[in-house]
């Protein structure tokens, strides 16, 4: 059976005591949800969006090994510990600041998933593939480089994040996004036994004005939301959109 529909919000390094209390204004909304919600907050956030209990939680990045001299790292059991079940990985911003290869994010998928996390691979072209043509060879790439053997739709979500749309303000076309979503299901289920079961995430500069747009997009099974996730206000909309 396919997982349910997924509104996941990235707060990246964004977020306080403030933001979490907005969590109250979504709980009605979020309870009669079709669709699962849920929060990735910076990691010292992650108790407090758990004691709350109104959406799921998650991590925006772990380390690939389980333990070890890792100055400022945190494991994936640390995250499960905490009561979060997904984790972010391979976001464009972390493929650009730290440096993260399509290896790096596999081995820490790796670990998500031993853990017993969702891993929420991210991948997506620069403004400068697209405009070479380059875009279905580029996240082809990255889907083969990013997910580990034994990754089913169970563990494993795909986020495709355009980079030039990431909190950008601009948005693929419909057709470029379905195109995209179309090659990431045929290769999914050329290589996984339930690869047609994987929720594929769209994720860039989605709000609440073309949600509904986007998610009645084929193979648009929810979307991996940054700055729009930031309030009730603009979450909701997209929550309730799904
Ligand atoms: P955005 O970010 O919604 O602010 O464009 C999306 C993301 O980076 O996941």
């Amino acid at each position: 059976m396919a997982p349910r529909k997924l509104a996941a919000g990235n707060w990246k390094m964004n977020g306080d005591l403030a933001t979490l209390a907005q969590i109250n204004a979504m709980a009605g909304a979020v309870r009669g949800a079709s669709c699962d919600v849920l929060i990735c907050p910076p990691a010292l956030l992650v108790p407090a969006l758990v004691a709350k209990g109104v959406v799921r939680v998650g991590g925006q990045d772990c380390h690939a090994e389980a333990s070890g001299a890792h100055t400022g790292d945190i494991s994936a059991a640390m995250l499960r510990d905490a009561g979060a079940t997904h984790v972010i990985l391979g976001h464009s911003e972390r493929r650009a600041d730290h440096h993260e290869t399509d290896d790096v994010v596999r081995a820490k998928a790796r670990a998500a998933h031993q853990a017993g996390l969702v891993a929420i691979i991210c991948l997506g072209e620069t403004g400068d593939q697209r405009d070479a043509g380059q875009t279905l060879e580029v996240i082809a790439a990255q889907l083969a480089g990013s997910v580990p053997e034994g990754a089913t739709a169970a563990n494993t979500v795909i986020a495709y994040e355009p980079v030039w749309a990431i909190g950008t303000g601009r948005t693929p076309t419909t057709g470029q996004i379905a195109e995209v979503h179309a090659r990431l299901r045929a290769d999914l289920s050329a290589r996984l036994p339930d690869g047609a079961e994987v929720s594929l995430l769209y994720g860039g500069s989605v709000k609440g004005a073309n949600a509904a747009e986007i998610f009645a997009i084929p193979h648009v099974d929810g979307a991996l939301v940054g700055g729009a996730s930031l309030t009730a206000g603009d979450f909701l909309p997209i929550v309730t959109a799904l």
